[in-house]
């Protein structure tokens, strides 16, 4: 499977790690070190897939998946949460937020490529 993934990651050694496993994978990858880059790159790289930290710098996470809802190129994209909160509380909250998925980190390999799988055959749940 063929895609293009927007990473949004503030940790520049989580990034190349995520980077250098999608792109082995075959995936095309765009990057973003805070929240605001990757809200203003989504329009013009339209992803198919996002992977949104939710510890950054700036706006948040949630915040950055507000945003990014609100941008008709993003609207329906599927976007997982990745963060190193591995708390019951933190996957409700991810969930009421309206995250499609959930990683936790250190990510589990096999888990990302599930999920990144999954949500590229699917799509969001939110655009249905
Ligand atoms: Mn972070």
């Amino acid at each position: 499977m063929t895609g293009r993934i927007l990473v949004v990651e503030d940790n520049v050694l989580n990034l190349k790690l995520v980077r250098d496993v999608l792109t082995a994978w075959g995936y095309d990858v765009v990057a973003a070190l805070t929240g605001e880059s990757g809200v203003a790159l989504a329009p013009e790289c339209a992803p198919d897939l996002v992977l949104m930290d939710i510890q950054l710098p700036g706006i948040d996470g949630y915040e950055a998946l507000r945003r990014l809802r609100a941008l008709p190129a993003a609207r329906q994209v599927p976007i997982v949460a990745v963060t190193a909160f591995a708390m019951r509380d933190d996957r409700d909250r991810v969930s009421r937020a309206g995250f499609d998925g959930y990683l936790t980190k250190p990510l589990d390999i096999h888990d990302l490529r599930a999920q990144v799988e999954r949500f590229l055959e699917e799509g969001s749940a939110d655009g249905r």
